[in-house]
């Protein structure tokens, strides 16, 4: 597969003849390596992108060691071993009046039972995160990649 293939494929641009090959087909061992290329060339940062963490969201490497979180747009959240999700801006939807903004009453939940977390980038304001969770509920912590053991074991070699 080449590079124009993979960034149709992951726009959705792709026909159905060349997905369905695609998704029945033999996967490149070079594939993830293509991605992350794709992916390096569309963000707006210099530091080498060692994982795709989330829509928007990228483990890269500082380049003195350390492992951070940060945003498409370049805005960072801070170190991997930290929820990223402590650096976003957070909009709860605990009441009626912020619930009814997007939904209709037949299709919300009862604030006294649920509420909705909304966590978005405070650099472009992309929507990064939906919890729905009851009221007083932790902040989840969604994925913390063992970025180093996913290199050696799956890619073979060292993380830079
Ligand atoms: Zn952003």
């Amino acid at each position: 597969m080449d590079q124009a293939t993979l960034a149709d494929l992951i726009d959705g641009k792709l026909p159905w003849h060349q997905l369905k090959e695609v998704l029945s087909g033999t996967k490149d061992i070079d594939r993830f390596d293509l991605y992350l290329e794709v992916m390096q060339s569309r963000v707006a940062f210099p530091e080498k992108i060692l994982l795709p963490l989330a829509e928007h969201l990228y483990v890269v490497s500082s380049g003195d060691g350390r492992r951070l979180v940060k945003c498409d747009c370049g805005y960072e959240f801070g170190p991997l071993e930290r929820n990223w999700k402590e650096s976003a801006a957070v909009l709860v939807r605990d009441s009626e009046e912020l619930l009814e903004e997007i939904y209709d009453p037949w299709h919300r939940c009862d604030p006294a039972w649920m509420e909705l977390r909304e966590f978005y980038c405070p650099g472009c304001w992309s929507l990064l995160e939906l919890e729905a969770v009851p009221p007083g509920y932790p902040v989840i912590f969604d994925f913390r990649p063992d970025i180093d053991t996913f290199y050696r074991e799956y890619l073979g070699r060292e993380p830079e």
